[in-house]
């Protein structure tokens, strides 16, 4: 087993680093205070992301990406993963896989356009009254001749402001299986701008400013055959193929927030005097200390397992599950940890720790919630033995 980068790995993590220090951070205050994140701003940071070849680096070569190994792409996530959110997710963006599931015509109509950073894609799954339940979905779609009629509404819709296009995941019909009756889901394409679309802004957050969330609505939206993303009622199967790792991404940016949090509080333990000592030199603060820095490793040590194993194709859904709970759990501990190292400053503006912490919050939301992973850990741990 090799623990090791190699040569090439190392460099995405400097580039991506030195790209991170010198084009995002600059800007996080100012879109940490307005709460907006200027398209003039955006423009300006994609060029040279585009430059630095950091753009769109997640997906292959054929499309124009970077053809990452599962881990390389890993380390570039938790490389970008330390900036604040609406930044790096905008200006550095990486378009959903699942548009690489289309067919040749809808490649060249809504993945192109993302990876030239023309446009940008959204998911839109949850609802009001489906969030981890979604096959318990209400909005409908149904068919009429050639045509799609939908209905319904989707909430939490990330980004869809800048978007210019949702991918829609709604229900199309019912089928019997032996534990009842289970909705089947067909997944859209859906241009801003379709008549009967209509999107509206979302509920303010106490995570991650700059980053929008919106309110879909479909009112008799009517759409061509030509706008489904794989089959009629496959929409979930086609998600499950596609979107499989993308909890290892949200598991990967955690970790960069949280190394950042933690060199915080190793440089102020190491600076900060009272009673005529540094910080650092009581225990009550260096156990925090190594605590912090080994439950990361452990969380990095899981983040990369699940990335091996990925690529091996041997990946199993709890391996990714355990890694995406564990590091957004540690982020939330270290963010909290580095605060309380710090004492009151550590709850200023002036450094990244609040924002840190604030934006720790929803990491153990989206994705499948904390408890959600450990349902899915739990059931392959006991599906063997039959319970
Ligand atoms: C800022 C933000 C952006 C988002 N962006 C998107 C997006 O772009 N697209 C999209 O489709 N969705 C998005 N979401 C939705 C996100 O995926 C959901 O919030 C998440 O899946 C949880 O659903 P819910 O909020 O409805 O909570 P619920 O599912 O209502 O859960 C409430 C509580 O019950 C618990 N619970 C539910 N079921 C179980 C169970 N079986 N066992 C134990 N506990 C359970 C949950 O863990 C949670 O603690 C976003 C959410 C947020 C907050």
């Amino acid at each position: 087993m090799d623990f090791g980068l190699s040569e090439e790995q190392r460099m995405i993590v400097e580039t991506t680093r030195s790209f991170v220090e010198t084009e995002l951070y600059p800007h996080e205050q100012a879109v940490e205070r307005s709460g907006v994140l200027p398209l003039e701003l955006i423009r300006e940071v994609q060029q040279k992301a585009m430059a630095a070849g950091l753009y769109a680096a997640n997906m292959p070569l054929e499309v124009g990406g970077a053809g990452l190994d599962t881990l390389s792409w890993l380390l570039y996530e938790k490389e970008l993963g330390r900036a604040n959110y609406a930044l790096h997710w905008t200006c550095v963006a990486r378009p959903s896989n699942i548009l690489l599931a289309g067919n040749e015509e809808q490649r060249e109509r809504y993945l192109m356009p993302c990876i030239r950073g023309e446009t940008w894609d959204c998911l839109a799954m949850t609802e009001p009254g489906a969030g981890s339940d979604l096959r318990g979905m209400k909005a409908s779609a149904r068919p009429d001749g050639d045509d799609w009629i939908l209905n319904g509404t989707k909430h939490f819709i990330s980004h869809a402001d800048l978007a210019g296009f949702a991918i829609v995941f709604m229900a199309t019909g019912e089928e019997d299986t032996p534990r009842g009756p289970k909705k089947r889901i067909t997944a859209f394409f859906v241009d801003k701008g379709t008549p009967g679309f209509t999107v509206r802004d979302g509920y303010r957050n106490v995570s991650h400013r700059g980053y929008t969330n919106a309110i879909l609505e479909f009112d008799d939206c009517r759409l061509h055959k030509r706008q489904i993303l794989g089959e009629v009622h496959k929409g979930f199967e086609v998600a499950n193929s596609w979107l499989g790792a993308t909890r290892l991404q949200v598991a990967s940016t955690c970790l960069g927030r949280a190394e950042r949090a933690l060199g915080h509080a190793l440089q102020w333990a190491a600076e900060r005097r009272q009673f005529g000592s540094q910080i650092g030199k009581f225990q009550g603060i260096s156990f925090k200390l190594a605590d912090m820095a080994m439950e990361l490793k452990a969380a990095e040590l899981l983040v990369r397992e699940a990335a091996w194993k990925y690529d091996q194709g041997t990946v199993t859904e709890a391996d990714m599950s355990m890694a995406k709970l564990k590091a957004t759990e540690v982020l939330a501990m270290i963010a909290d940890e580095a605060i309380q190292i710090h004492g009151g400053m550590g709850l200023m503006d002036e450094l990244p720790l609040e924002r840190i912490w604030r934006d720790a919050r929803v990491e153990r939301i989206w994705e499948g919630t904390s408890e959600i992973q450990r349902h899915i850990i739990s059931r392959e741990l006991l599906r063997p033995l039959g319970a």
